[in-house]
């Protein structure tokens, strides 16, 4: 066996003109000079060299794992309404429709129609976010770290920040408060204990390089047994008498209450506004159900402070992100979002409901067992509450490797194992999903 009998490049891609079309040819040139180095490599190595056929497939087999795309659709049958790892909140229909229609062609993003001049880029949502919480200025960046550090950066550079103990949380990602804090520029400072921190505590660490006091929804985690945090109105009043503007860093921001659907009452945007709060951070792709990004609400000094900070424009949001925004914000405003809005529906789908479709599922399968389970929000928010559900259970020889073939089914549908069991959740697979995801399943069983 000797080099000279593998074929030359030249040959290789005279025979593969169907790849070079695809594909385009410097790609495949590179995919065939790749297998080419991989056989002769095995040809030192002792073995036979690859047939031409052969070699032109595992090229196009290389060229298909290159241009795979990695970011692509996928079915959630967890139950987590908000899952992080699954791009969070899906979007309405009229924010899919607002995407597209600013995405294909130019638009309005800083252009002012009526006077043919120059606009600007924060006008588009500003009015609606304020109309909805009754704030007086609004400003959207691009995701909720981002308007935490501005906020932080505009507001308390070089200045002292007071933060509880209790609120020095990480959320996924790495996201934490005393780093975010390091990279504004601003000093943390520690006050009360992990459980319990009371007003005094506060109080007692104001000096006169205190420029803001941050409070923090604990988002993921919950803290109970003896425990206090003052509540937001005090640490304002608190604020108000030495004139230091106070943060409230909400994470998810709800702008319906979730105790109406038999959860817990995750902090709302117009709470915070109501309580006084200068700013008010929140997420637009958390409880709000929009697209990522992440928005300031509250008084106009310090949104203005914000607009104006060099940082403003190294965070800004694009064209798309506003689009989808003004498109979900909409419908907050005309009080049809539990209907319209994707992790709202999920939330509020009723159970009987839900039944239903597990049932239509099992029978359709003709096997798994229709069994109660819990379906969750996610996202940061209302962390030890469940949503009661319905559930798929199948009763496979191995479920690793069943929901590995899930994961590796077209789209992938990812699912989980309980005691044994793969249940599939129909509380967070769209209703247009369920045909791919029976047949999916069908091929499976
Ligand atoms: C989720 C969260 C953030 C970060 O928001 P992103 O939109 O993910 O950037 C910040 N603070 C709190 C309290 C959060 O829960």
């Amino acid at each position: 066996m000797s080099l000279r009998d593998l074929p030359s490049v030249e040959r290789l891609l005279q025979r593969a003109a169907k790849l070079e079309a695809t594909y385009g040819r410097p790609l495949t040139l590179e995919a065939i000079r790749d297998r080419l180095d991989a056989a002769r490599e095995a040809i030192r190595e002792g073995h036979p060299p690859p047939q031409e056929d052969i070699l032109i497939e595992e090229a196009h087999k290389t060229l298909d794992h290159w241009l795979a795309p990695t970011l692509q659709p996928v079915i959630n049958a967890t139950g987590v309404i908000i899952h992080t790892n699954l791009g969070r909140a899906p979007l309405c229909r009229a924010a899919r429709q607002a995407m597209i229609d600013v995405a294909e062609g130019y638009s309005t993003l800083e252009y002012n129609l009526k006077r043919g001049v120059r606009g600007k880029r924060e006008d588009h949502a500003e009015g609606l976010l304020t109309r909805l919480t009754g704030g007086e200025a609004a400003f959207v960046v691009n995701n909720n770290a981002a308007a935490v550090l501005l906020a932080l950066t505009s507001m308390a550079r070089r200045k002292d920040v007071i933060v509880s103990r209790s609120q020095l949380i990480e959320i996924g990602g790495g996201f934490r408060i005393p780093d975010i804090m390091k990279q504004s520029g601003a000093k943390l400072i520690e006050v009360g204990t992990t459980n319990r921190t009371h007003l005094q505590d506060y109080e007692d660490a104001i000096h006169e390089r205190t420029g803001l006091i941050l409070r923090v929804h604990h988002s993921n985690f919950r803290i109970i047994g003896f425990t206090t945090e003052p509540a937001l109105g005090e640490l304002v009043d608190l604020g108000k008498r030495y004139d230091i503007p106070v943060l409230d860093d909400l994470g998810s921001g709800a702008l319906i209450d979730t105790a109406q659907f038999g959860l817990g009452h995750e902090p709302m945007v117009q709470e915070s506004l109501g309580a006084g709060a200068s700013l008010v951070a929140f997420s637009g792709d958390k409880l709000l159900g929009g697209p990522q990004a992440g928005i300031l609400i509250g008084k106009k000094p310090f949104v203005d402070r914000l607009r104006r900070h060099p940082l403003s424009r190294a965070v800004r949001p694009d064209k798309l992100c506003l689009a989808a925004l003004v498109a979900t914000l909409r419908h907050y405003l005309r009080d049809d979002a539990v209907h319209e809005i994707p992790i709202w529906q999920m939330i509020a789908a009723p159970l009987d409901q839900l039944q239903k479709r597990s049932e239509a599922w099992a029978e359709r399968l003709g096997q798994g067992e229709v069994i109660p389970g819990q379906s969750t929000v996610g996202g940061g928010s209302l962390p030890e509450e469940t949503l009661p559900s319905s559930l798929l259970a199948l009763s496979v020889r191995y479920p690793n490797a069943f929901t590995a073939h899930l994961r590796g089914s077209d789209p992938p549908i990812i699912a989980r194992i309980e005691d044994d069991r793969v249940v599939l959740d129909p509380r967070t697979v769209l209703v247009e999903q369920e045909e791919e995801l029976l047949r999916a399943l069908e091929g499976l069983l």
